[in-house]
């Protein structure tokens, strides 16, 4: 099937200048496996985009953490997908659930970002997953596959997104899904791209895992035959990174 193992790192709000370059240099100094085995995306603030993506190493990339659902223009305080695209950073972050929930991004926005993004070359990391009271309740699966279906509803190509499940209940909170709970709900995406979208579609594409993945559960996770990879918060941000890359392995 050759889904590439994916790794992505959610700087979020976070960092000082000082405090990115010694991101930047961790990361350069990584031992890590081969861009054939590991595609490594980390997503900076805007601000430190064009500084991380001139100082780190050739086979890592960059990602905004955002951007607007259509082209620019009067909307202050807003990045565009063109802009990214003419700094050429290559992927975008969407529909994280701190934007989905804080700042009420609703599926149906979510869904026309990506496929603004999409539609001017950009490649993204789309983010779905359940809250508490929606997995106690039973609704996970629902949930996550109501998010997916209003992505499907305005994307046709899914050669370049990349699905991130991420449970809201685990994300910042040191308490990971387990290596099972994280199976079934990729594998319950994963049917439901092959049902909804398409046999070759659900093959294909990467789905990545969120919410307190660390050096010490990643290998367990990437163990697991329907998780292609991670969206890394708070890790992201530390050596311990290099360890959650070399889980590819
Ligand atoms: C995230 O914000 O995407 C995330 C997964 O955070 P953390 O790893 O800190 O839980």
């Amino acid at each position: 099937m050759g889904r590439k193992f994916f790794v992505g790192g959610n700087w979020k709000c976070n960092g000082t200048f000082d405090e990115v370059k010694k991101i930047v240099k961790i990361l350069n100094e990584g031992q890590v496996p081969s861009q054939d085995v590991v595609e490594v995306v980390v997503s900076p603030p805007y601000v430190f985009l064009p500084v991380v993506k001139s100082s780190l190493r050739p086979d890592f990339h960059v990602a905004a953490q955002n951007c607007w659902v259509k082209k620019g223009g009067a909307f202050t305080g807003e990045v565009s997908a063109e802009m990214l695209v003419n700094l050429e950073v290559p992927w975008v972050i969407l529909g994280h659930s701190e934007r989905r929930l804080i700042l009420g991004e609703s599926n149906e926005f979510v869904a026309d970002k990506v496929a603004y993004a999409l539609a001017q070359g950009l490649k993204v990391i789309a983010c779905v997953g359940e809250t508490l009271e929606q997995r106690e309740s039973g609704s996970t699966v629902e949930v996550v596959a109501a998010q997916t279906k209003a992505i499907a509803a305005k994307v046709s190509d899914w050669t370049n997104v990349v699905l991130a499940y991420e449970p809201v209940w685990a994300i910042g909170t040191g308490k990971v899904a387990s290596p099972a709970q994280a199976q079934e709900v990729h594998f319950e995406l994963r049917k439901w791209l092959q049902a909804n979208v398409s046999p070759e579609v659900a093959a294909t594409t990467r789905i990545i895992y969120g919410g307190s993945v660390n050096g010490a559960n990643s290998k367990e996770l990437a163990g697991q035959p329907d998780v292609d990879g991670f969206l890394v918060g708070g890790a992201s941000l530390k050596p311990e990174f290099i360890d959650i890359i070399k889980s590819a392995e």
